[in-house]
């Protein structure tokens, strides 16, 4: 896969959110949650991470109420 932005440049990751092939320049992040520098992709990934939080301090404090009731 090449560069979604340089097509003569191998991509040495892919961006969680959108997909696209990146070079090493043009990504962000670290090994892992990679995303493009696009502005929309980096919002919409700290977005679902937010979420993603926010639902595993859900799950935590149901399961409180489901063992201590
Ligand atoms: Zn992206
Ligand atoms: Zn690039």
């Amino acid at each position: 896969m090449k560069c979604y932005n340089h097509h003569d440049r191998d991509a040495f990751g892919i961006c969680t959110v959108c997909g696209k092939g990146l070079c090493l320049e043009c990504m962000t992040g670290k090994k892992d949650v990679i995303t493009c520098k696009d502005k929309k992709c980096i919002n919409i990934f700290n977005l679902r991470r937010i979420l993603l939080i926010f639902l595993y301090i859900v799950i935590i404090i149901a399961l409180f109420v489901f063992i201590f009731d």
